[in-house]
């Protein structure tokens, strides 16, 4: 009854294509691929082997511009013959005040009932009206409503699309009736389904959705995560607009209004407005911020800003106004511009060289193809496929992927810029660092060069006093010598007065002797040239020896020496001995000097807590506690002590200077008028057996020593030769030999002279000076020490070079003794003696 083909007396819908098919773009109209073509009749076939069929060329639609028809009316002969078939899949007729009437008839040619859906997808339709016949009172109809006016639990079947449950009996025809009437764009895609295959294919469709927000959810965590690295506000727009972008796909399938406000009308009517704005919005929001177009484009940025703003406001009042379609009216408009400007402001900027614009550029071109694809799916342009009806779902998919992917590079050009600025800073510290390096070369090089000088200049100073000092003593050795022979000549002895004042002279010339010693030590101190060799020593030996030197000095002032030392203990220290004992001397030396005549001079060693503790104390007048540590200066004596008492305030500094060269420490404890106690100590130290006997052995003479003098027979043991080019130094050997006439001495002036004197007279001993004219005394021991014949003669060296190393270098180099200018008549007797007697022994 319905498939007659009137003539077209109702006016075709006025179709506004350009805001159907853009609002078209953001339906996600989810088909199944089977539905099926079919001839154009109004009606549909649905045999057992059709799972469904599209309504749209197969229906007649009637535009109802007073929206007052009834169905009565539309069922009545003269408004029936004004249907006019519709020749297209999707039934759209744009925004429009008309309400539509469609019919169609089922047929169900299988002899058995079938239960069938009818689905209409978009969601905001705000009335859909489905008439059936009514079986039980024939020409009445049975009418069922849906709609977005009506809250979601009103609805028969719980579910996102609009549905209506049909039943077909068997071999029957089905007249379907429908009025749809809506404010927004009417666009009203039906559907008739097998109900079983429906519920299959909602079932795929859910996984679709499940699928689309699964990826959506991804890409925002994946963007958030990067965001919180990295603070910066592009991922979080981003973040934003795929965010709208998943809003719109769910508010367009009619997922939000069941899930999200399944009672709120309100919100169904108007999120659809609010999502496309905010894609738009959070799209323009991100493109500024990404390409930074108010710097790169100011003109197009200015235009972005227009539409920021625009959607701004339209998304706000789509919460105010109570009709949002005029603003829907304005935000498809704006949409058609959306995708283009974008587009081109990402070529644009990708043109000026902007590395990052590539993925955005690819980004809108997905969008924009995915949008052209679904219109023109609509417009009837392209072939009816779900795909491609859903190609903006796709495209927007890709957009998201390709923006992230543009996230990403510039993720990588950041990073690339940072490597870059890194080597550049890298590149500038090495260029630093080479400049630094070049600067300390040439510091060091130059601090090298001044330590040099200094050192030569230490050098210079060290031998300038060595010099003064031997030039000062050669002089000495004659005065103290021939003071000393006045003195002790008993052949002429001197007058009274003549002693007195030669003692003057004698003492003098000590005291200068002394002098000099303890400057020449100070200032090896001081320039570090002081040289000790530290090794295992016995403190109580060199004790002993030092009380030996001592008690002539204590003796004279009537002073009684008392060791308070244990002697069944040993005391080991590490110490060079010959400045151990110096140490040792100065100290019981200064108790002699500053004690009241006839008092008593305590020295005891002792050992506290791992170390060996020697004191001297003294009964003297004692230092006030303010002075005590003014008397370890050089040249410092205290004016109370001074009194009668000679000194020149050196001794206490050499001596704290030479204990802490060797690790110890020096103390002082003092009470003004009873006395002081000045005390060393130093790590005890634990000798191996072997070595403390090998040092308990050193006082006695080498093995080369004794054979040497053993080899008497083959030289004259009345004869000594003494080389030296000072004439008033060899007078005065020559005086002291006068009294002991069971010797001659031989004297030569030169080192020459002396070995060809030596090999000719065969001499028991030979002293000879350091400092000759021609060859040195150290050359003179060498060409003796060459020659068999006196090889084994023993060789003494007397020296006004009285340094330390002096000494030291001397005794290493083999001579048996090393006298030092000013020479004693008792000390160069006893020596001669004393090898003479080895010789003989
Ligand atoms: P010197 O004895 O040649 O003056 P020192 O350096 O040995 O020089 O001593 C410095 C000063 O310390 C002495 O002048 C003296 O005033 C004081 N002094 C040193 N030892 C004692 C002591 N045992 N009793 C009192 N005063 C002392």
């Amino acid at each position: 009854m319905f498939r007659q083909n009137s003539p077209l007396s109702i006016s075709r819908p006025h179709v506004r294509q350009s805001t159907k098919t853009l609002l078209a773009c953001f339906f996600l109209l989810l088909f199944s691929a089977n539905v099926l073509a079919a001839a154009n009749q109004a009606e549909i076939v649905l045999d057992k082997n059709t799972k469904s069929h599209i309504l749209g060329t197969h229906m007649e639609f009637l535009e109802d511009p007073t929206k007052n028809l009834t169905i009565q009316d539309i069922t009545s002969a003269q408004v029936a013959s004004k249907f006019i078939p519709h020749n297209k899949d999707f039934p759209s007729f744009g925004f429009t005040e008309s309400a539509y009437w469609y019919r169609t008839e089922i047929i169900n040619p299988d002899p058995v009932s079938k239960k069938l859906i009818l689905e209409e997808v978009i969601p905001y339709i705000d009335s859909i009206k489905l008439f059936l016949p009514d079986p039980a009172n024939p020409g009445d109809f049975i009418t069922t409503e849906v709609g977005d006016k009506k809250p979601f639990h009103e609805r028969e079947i719980d579910h996102h699309s609009f549905l209506f449950k049909l039943t077909l009996e068997p071999n029957q025809r089905l007249p379907l009736f429908i009025r749809v009437e809506s404010r927004a764009a009417l666009m009203t895609p039906f559907t008739i389904w097998q109900a079983e295959d429906f519920y299959k294919h909602s079932d795929n469709m859910a996984f679709a959705f499940g699928l689309f927000y699964g990826i959506m959810a991804v890409m925002i965590l994946y963007t958030f995560y990067i965001y919180m690295r990295m603070k910066d506000n592009n991922y979080l727009y981003f973040i934003f607009f795929i965010c709208s972008i998943a809003m719109m796909v769910s508010t367009s399938h009619g997922l939000s209004y069941k899930f999200l406000w399944p009672e709120s009308t309100y919100l169904a009517e108007r999120m659809q407005v609010v999502c496309i704005s905010a894609i738009q919005f959070f799209g323009v929001l991100f493109t500024r911020n990404f390409l930074s177009t108010r710097l790169t484009l100011p003109r197009i940025d200015k235009l972005l800003h227009s539409l920021f703003v625009l959607h701004l406001l339209v998304i706000i009042a789509s919460f105010l106004v109570s009709d949002v379609i005029p603003l829907a009216k304005v935000t498809i408009v704006a949409v058609q511009f959306y995708s283009p400007i974008l587009f081109i402001t990402g070529f644009l900027s990708w043109r000026m060289g902007n590395k990052a614009a590539r993925f955005y550029l690819l980004a809108w071109t997905s969008s924009i193809i995915g949008s052209y694809v679904t219109s023109f799916t609509l417009l009837n342009v392209l072939p009816y496929h779900f795909i491609l009806l859903n190609a903006v779902a796709i495209g927007f998919l890709f957009d998201a992927t390709f923006l992230s992917l543009a996230l990403a590079d510039r993720l990588y050009v950041l990073r690339q810029e940072r490597d870059k600025a890194k080597q550049m800073a890298h590149d500038a510290l090495q260029s630093a660092k080479d400049t630094l390096e070049d600067e300390v070369t040439k510091r060091t090089r130059e601090l090298e060069e001044a330590k040099k000088e200094a050192d030569m200049a230490n050098q210079a100073k060290t031998q300038f006093l060595s010099h003064m000092s031997h030039e000062l003593r050669t002089p000495l050795n004659g005065i103290l010598g021939f003071a000393e022979l006045l003195l002790t000549d008993k052949e002429a002895p001197l007058t009274e007065n003549q002693e007195r004042n030669t003692n003057i002279i004698h003492d003098s010339g000590k005291h200068l002797n002394a002098l000099i010693d303890d400057i020449l030590n100070i200032s090896m101190i001081e320039t570090g040239k002081m040289s000790v060799n530290p090794e295992v020593i016995s403190f109580r030996d060199d004790l002993d020896r030092a009380l030996v030197v001592i008690s002539t000095q204590a003796k004279k002032r009537k002073i009684q020496l008392h060791d308070a030392t244990d002697l069944n203990d040993s005391y080991w220290i590490t110490a060079d001995s010959l400045r151990l004992r110096q140490i040792i001397i100065n100290l019981i030396s200064n108790a002699v000097k500053y004690s009241p005549e006839g008092s008593v001079v305590t020295v005891a060693l002792e050992k506290r807590a791992g170390k060996v503790v020697f004191s001297v104390k003294d009964s003297g007048k004692g230092i006030a506690e303010k002075n005590l540590c003014l008397i370890f200066e050089p040249f410092t004596r205290l004016e109370e002590n001074k009194d009668g008492v000679d000194g020149v305030g050196i001794g206490l500094a050499i001596t704290r200077k030479l204990v802490e060269i060797m690790n110890g420490r020096i103390l002082v404890e003092s009470i003004v008028n009873e006395g002081s106690t000045f005390s060393i100590e130093f790590d005890e130290a634990h000798p191996d057996p072997l070595s403390a006997a090998q040092i308990s052995e050193a006082s006695l003479p080498t093995e080369s020593q004794t054979s040497a003098r053993g080899n008497g027979s083959e030289t004259d043991p009345s004869v000594i030769l003494y080389v030296e080019d000072n004439k008033a130094n060899q007078v005065y050997v020559q005086h002291i030999f006068k009294r002991r006439p069971d010797l001659k001495l031989l004297c030569s002036e030169t080192g020459k002279e002396g070995v060809s004197l030596a090999l000719e007279h065969n001499p028991s001993i030979i002293l000879t000076d350091i400092l000759l004219p021609d060859i040195s005394g150290h050359e003179v021991l060498k060409e003796l020490k060459a020659n068999p014949a006196t090889e084994a003669t023993p060789v003494i060296a007397v020296s006004a070079n009285a340094t330390s190393s002096d000494i030291e270098t001397g005794e290493k180099s083999g001579f048996v003794a090393y006298l030092t200018k000013p020479l004693g008549i008792a000390e160069l007797l006893d020596t001669i003696d004393n090898l003479l007697n080895c010789n003989e022994a």
